[in-house]
């Protein structure tokens, strides 16, 4: 079945077009800068498309082009939150557009955008499938002490408030492939996964479910990322609210100035281990803050898990920065891990091992598949009610 992923932002609309039994990409692109036309001056800026809808088009042409007449079978949507309904994927119909809808308070930014896409695909083909796969959903199963935030009970009847952990769709993936490398069934999978990208965060699975993430409410939550600052003491933003900053100003701050860029002048991890070895000490300090603060968590997952059988790192720092991983193993000797500088080093695309024979547990590196993960649940749904 080919399926066509859409991931919509608010000015934003991602795509790829799979081959989900061949595991391929047929065709991909980003459609940018959607309502914002020319910024009114006409002064050269690119023209982006009106809508959703027009940049549907714009999709629609390209893909065209590359499939010629091969039929798309359904299209899955990453949907950010799915809050306490959606446990899993789900095909889409006006009910359930609607339910995605009326989450929008608890993403903002994210859920109503989603909706524009799901709308623009309802209109111009009515008849295809649509599933939504959900960001939240993975952690459904985490035991209610792990998702209570101590605080009156009415804060979470009344407003919703409670964590509900994103990255699962990412999680849920990284697991079942982490779990086929030790050649375990997903159900003993007992680990530690920490997804490093832009966004960060790390998960605690216990028989193949998740039993803990560091995300939260929303996405701040956690661990030190890009450009937010992950967990600090509440009453920080009550003695900034008092000092007269007003919410919008405290979101910025939390959500585009902290992180790495907050600490070190630059979200890019890459640029962050640069700076490092050429001496530059804020670099080194938020280096040290971030894998510090990670791993306290991979400690606490350890225990939460019942003693993992391996620790994970996935997406584009996990992936890619063999500097940050060894810096976090070096924190994580108390629990007899330790990594093989070689094999550390080495690149692959393919799941692997980076940790030496006589560590306590084994390290591995497990590239992510967000737009895989997407497409096979996509398919599954659909095929299912066929
Ligand atoms: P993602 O959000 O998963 O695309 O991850 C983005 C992050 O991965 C950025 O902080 C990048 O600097 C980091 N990253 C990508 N490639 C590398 C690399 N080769 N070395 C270190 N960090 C990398």
């Amino acid at each position: 079945m080919l399926v066509l992923v859409i991931n919509s932002g608010s000015s934003s609309l991602k795509y790829q077009v799979r081959d989900v039994a061949a595991g391929t990409v047929l065709t991909e692109g980003l459609i940018e800068k959607i309502g914002m036309g020319n910024g009114g001056g006409g002064d050269g800026e690119p023209v982006g498309p009106r809508d959703h809808a027009e940049a549907l088009e714009q999709v629609d042409a390209a893909i065209h082009e590359e499939l010629g007449d091969q039929e798309l079978g359904a299209v899955g949507h990453r949907v950010v939150h799915g809050g306490e309904r959606f446990a899993e994927p789900v095909l889409i119909d006006n009910e359930i557009t609607r339910a995605i809808e009326r989450l929008n308070p608890l993403a903002p930014l994210h859920n109503p955008a989603n909706v524009l896409g799901i709308r623009a695909i309802t209109r111009k083909w009515p008849k295809m499938p649509q599933v939504a796969v959900f960001d939240t959903a993975f952690h459904r199963t985490l035991p209610e002490h792990a998702w209570r935030y101590a605080v009156p009970d009415e804060l979470y009847t009344n407003h919703g408030i409670r964590r509900y952990g994103f990255h699962g769709t990412s999680n849920e993936y990284v697991a079942r492939r982490s779990a086929a490398l030790l050649d375990l069934p997903v159900e003993e999978f007992d680990g530690v996964i920490a997804h490093l990208g832009n966004g960060a965060s790390v998960t605690a699975i216990r028989g193949g479910r998740s039993v803990d993430t560091s995300m939260g409410f929303t996405p701040l939550e956690g661990l030190v990322m890009g450009t937010r600052s992950g967990d600090l003491d509440p009453s920080i933003l009550v003695f900034l609210g008092r000092a007269g900053w007003t919410p919008e100003d405290i979101d910025t701050m939390l959500n585009r100035e902290s992180g790495l860029k907050g600490l070190a002048g630059n979200n890019d991890m890459r640029s962050v281990v640069e700076a490092s070895e050429s001496g530059n000490d804020k670099a080194t300090m938020a280096l040290a803050v971030a894998s510090y603060r990670l791993a306290k968590y991979i400690g606490g997952y350890h225990v939460a898990v019942g003693g993992a059988k391996a620790l994970v790192f996935t997406a584009g720092i996990g992936e890619n920065s063999q500097q940050f991983r060894a810096q976090v193993a070096d924190r994580l000797g108390a629990l007899g891990i330790e990594l093989d500088a070689g094999l550390n080093a080495g690149r692959s695309k393919e799941p692997r091992v980076i940790s030496t024979p006589q560590s306590a547990i084994p390290v591995l590196v497990v590239p992510t598949d967000e737009e895989r993960a997407i497409a096979e649940a996509t398919a599954a749904v659909v095929s299912s009610i066929r």
